[in-house]
C-alpha cells in the first residue's frame, strides 16, 4: 500500500454566497471538509491525507490524526494541487488521489475501486452521466447531444503519482480537475461509474436541510434486588438493578421514545410489547440498534441528546463518563453530543427511597435529502 490522498480545500467558494466558505460550512452534522478527512481516514487506505487550505490553522486545532497533513494552498486551484504534489514527492508514492473537499458524499466503496484500477492504468476517473437532455449552442444552432455520450467527471481522481507529477510541472493552468491534464496530454484515462450520490456542493442551495425534529422520551422501572443494573447501556454498581421485560435501562428506552417521537413512529411498546415472549430479558442496545439503523438509512442525523437521569442513587457525577461513552459507542453519536444529567428527588415518593430510577430524554434530529 503505498496511495496517498490530496483533500482539495483552498476554494474561496464565490458560488456560494455565504460568509461561512463552503468547506467549513456545518453539512450533515460536521464541516463538510471532515466528511472526506473522515472517510479516508476510516478507508485505512492511506500513508497520508494531504488537506490543501488557505486557512491551514483553523485546521490545525482540530487535532487530526497524526497522518493527516495540512498544508496551505495557492492562489487557483491547479496550484494547490501543485503544493501537495511537492510536498508528498520526498515520500515516493505510488498512487495518489486528488479530491475536491465539496464532494462530501463520495463512499469508501469507490476509494477502493479507484485504487484497484490504478494498478493497470495511468488515471482513473469516476463519471456519472447527466440527467437533462443536453443541447450545445454553436454559433446561432443549437445541436442535441446524446447524453449517453456525456461523462460528468467527479472527484476523488486517481493517478501514478509520477505521471501526475510530471504534467503537473509541465503545465497545470487552468485547469479545473486533474483530469483535464491527462486529456491534454494525450494520456490515456480509464473510467469507471462514480456515484449520483457524489454531487459537488456549489451552491448554498445544494445544502438541501429538510428539517429538524424535535423527541421526548420518559421511562421509568422499578428496583428489584439481585438484578444487574444497566444505564444507557452499561453496567453500574448497585444494590439493585432495574425489574422489566427487558434489562430495565431506563436511558436506553427514554432514547428510544425519544428518537421514535423525533420522527413520528409512535413509541417503543409498538416495535417491542412486553407481552412477546421474544422480547423476554432482552438487552435494551438490542432494541436500539435498529431504531438507530432506520433513522441512518434514511437520512436522519442526530443533533444532540439531552438526558435527565432522576435518581437519589446512583451518583450521576460518578458514573457520568461511563454512561456517556457507553451511549456514544451504542450510538457512533460523538460525545459533545451528549449531555447527562443527575437529578434527584428530595427522598420523596419511590425514587427519593431508592425503589425505583426515571429518566428523561430530549433530542434533536435533522433530515437530510441526500444520502449521509
Ligand atoms: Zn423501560
Amino acid at each position: 500500500m503505498n496511495n496517498y490522498i490530496v483533500i482539495l480545500a483552498a476554494g474561496k467558494s464565490k458560488r456560494f454566497h455565504n460568509k461561512i466558505a463552503k468547506q467549513f460550512y456545518i453539512y450533515k452534522n460536521k464541516e463538510t471538509i471532515d466528511h472526506s478527512i473522515e472517510k479516508s481516514l476510516n478507508s485505512k487506505l492511506f500513508k497520508k491525507i494531504v488537506v490543501v487550505s488557505n486557512n491551514p490553522n483553523r485546521l490545525k486545532k482540530k487535532k487530526y490524526p497524526k497522518l493527516v497533513k495540512i498544508i496551505k494552498g495557492g492562489k487557483e486551484r491547479s496550484d494547490s494541487s501543485l503544493n501537495a504534489l511537492k510536498y508528498l514527492k520526498k515520500f515516493k508514492p505510488n498512487n495518489v488521489l486528488i479530491h475536491d473537499a465539496a464532494r462530501p458524499n463520495f463512499s469508501i466503496n469507490l476509494l477502493n475501486n479507484l485504487i484497484k484500477n490504478l494498478k493497470k492504468n495511468k488515471a482513473v476517473v469516476p463519471y456519472i452521466h447527466p440527467k437533462d437532455s443536453i443541447k450545445y449552442k454553436s454559433q446561432n444552432q443549437f445541436i442535441n447531444l446524446d447524453r449517453n455520450k456525456i461523462l460528468l467527471t467527479q472527484t476523488p481522481q486517481a493517478f501514478k503519482f509520477r505521471d501526475l507529477y510530471t504534467l503537473s510541472l509541465k503545465n497545470n493552468k487552468n485547469i479545473t480537475d486533474e483530469a483535464t491534464l491527462f486529456i491534454n496530454n494525450n494520456y490515456k484515462i480509464f473510467y469507471i461509474r462514480g456515484e449520483r450520490k457524489n454531487n459537488k456542493i456549489t451552491y448554498f442551495n445544494d445544502i438541501k436541510i429538510n428539517k429538524t425534529t424535535f423527541g421526548i422520551g420518559f421511562d421509568i422501572h422499578r428496583l428489584i434486588k439481585n438484578k444487574t443494573l444497566y444505564l444507557g447501556g452499561t453496567k453500574i454498581p448497585f444494590h439493585s438493578g432495574l425489574q422489566g421485560h427487558s434489562d430495565g435501562d431506563v436511558i436506553l428506552h427514554a432514547i428510544i421514545d425519544a428518537i421514535l417521537g423525533a420522527i413520528q413512529k409512535k413509541d417503543i411498546g409498538t416495535y417491542f410489547p412486553s407481552n412477546k415472549n421474544k422480547y423476554k430479558n432482552i438487552r435494551s442496545p438490542k432494541m436500539l440498534k435498529p431504531v438507530l439503523e432506520h433513522l441512518y438509512k434514511n437520512n436522519f442525523s442526530i443533533n444532540n441528546l439531552d438526558v435527565n437521569l432522576i435518581c437519589e442513587k446512583p451518583k450521576v457525577s460518578k458514573y457520568r463518563n461511563k454512561i456517556i461513552n457507553s451511549i456514544s459507542n451504542l450510538m457512533n453519536l460523538e460525545k459533545k453530543k451528549i449531555n447527562l444529567k443527575g437529578k434527584t428527588v428530595e427522598k420523596l415518593g419511590l425514587i427519593g427511597k431508592e425503589k425505583a430510577i426515571a429518566c428523561e430524554v430530549i433530542i434533536s434530529i435533522t433530515k437530510y435529502d441526500q444520502e449521509i
